[in-house]
């Protein structure tokens, strides 16, 4: 079994980075399409004496920047350090005035609003306590129109959980496990229904805890999405905000021993139940496709 190693000291890696030298090193090699030369690099930064260049580079040179016969480029951290400078999530401030979403609260057919406030999109009802809060990045806003915002969240929500599905932690890319019970006593989700089930999906390697819902999580489920393409609707195109996000009547759990839970998905009369058991296995599909 392959396993992680850590090599060298936090501290040290992201302390290489406090001078604005070197980010400007970062960023022209960023810039660049292919690798540069020393003297090429040395030209695109502002840096004149080429002793204190040289220092600087050679601080970057291993986790940040590597070296072949053609030149220097960045490492993969190297370019994930750039990403993270140009979406915005550690020098922008995102946030912008709430925004009404329209279609009603699945849960109790209240009004909902979206608010983004320090990266965090949260979503809540005004007369229950159905609620939802992710991250997303100013970057993913950006150039965006105010009454694109919902439906961009949906798709960046739709993107992390598809990321989840797909077994990888959102914060450190470390090995997802799921299982399906009732809320924790301390989640804030209470006053819903204490019985509806939640997906909790958990982080091997840095121990993050996100949970959804059990409608959510089974979004791409095959049995799920040939349901809608038989009613001619491409389930990618529905905002999230149309299905329960955490608690309606269309999900529940159905017994303890053995953990049961079932989600409904309901079209033009018509309805599609799946039942899962405590690691998120499917056991039933009604009616059988
Ligand atoms: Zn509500
Ligand atoms: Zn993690």
């Amino acid at each position: 079994m392959p396993s992680f190693v850590e090599q060298t000291e936090p501290e040290a890696v992201f302390s290489s980075l406090a001078d604005k030298k070197r980010v400007a090193i970062l960023r022209a090699l960023w810039q660049a399409d292919e690798e540069l030369s020393f003297s090429e690099l040395h030209d695109a930064v502002d840096i004149e004496d080429s002793g204190q260049f040289n220092y600087h580079l050679g601080k970057l040179v291993g986790q940040f920047v590597q070296k072949s016969q053609a030149g220097y480029s960045l490492t993969e951290p190297g370019n994930q350090i750039n990403g993270a400078i140009d979406g915005g999530s550690y020098t922008a401030d995102g946030s912008m005035a709430p925004i009404q979403i329209e279609p009603p609260c699945p849960t109790c057919g209240g009004q909902r609003t979206l608010e983004y406030e320090a990266d965090r999109v949260r979503v809540e009802c005004d007369s229950c306590d159905a609620r939802a809060a992710f991250g997303v990045p100013p970057a993913a806003f950006a150039d965006r129109e105010r009454e694109e915002i919902p439906a961009v969240a949906s798709r960046y929500l739709r993107a992390e959980l598809s990321r989840l599905e797909n077994g990888f932690c959102p914060y450190c890319d470390g090995r997802i496990e799921r299982h399906v019970g009732p809320p924790e006593p301390d989640e804030p989700l209470q006053g819903v229904d204490e019985q509806f089930p939640v997906i909790r999906y958990e982080c091997r390697q840095c121990g993050a805890e996100p949970t959804s819902g059990l409608t959510i999580g089974l979004f791409s489920h095959p049995a799920v999405v040939a349901f809608y393409h038989d009613h001619g609707i491409d389930i990618r195109d529905r905002p999230v905000w149309e299905f329960p996000v955490f608690g309606s009547d269309a999900e529940q759990i159905d017994s303890e021993d053995p953990f049961r839970a079932s989600a409904t998905f309901r079209v033009d009369g018509d309805e599609l139940t799946i039942t899962v058991d405590e690691q998120f296995e499917i056991v039933d599909i009604e009616p059988e496709r």
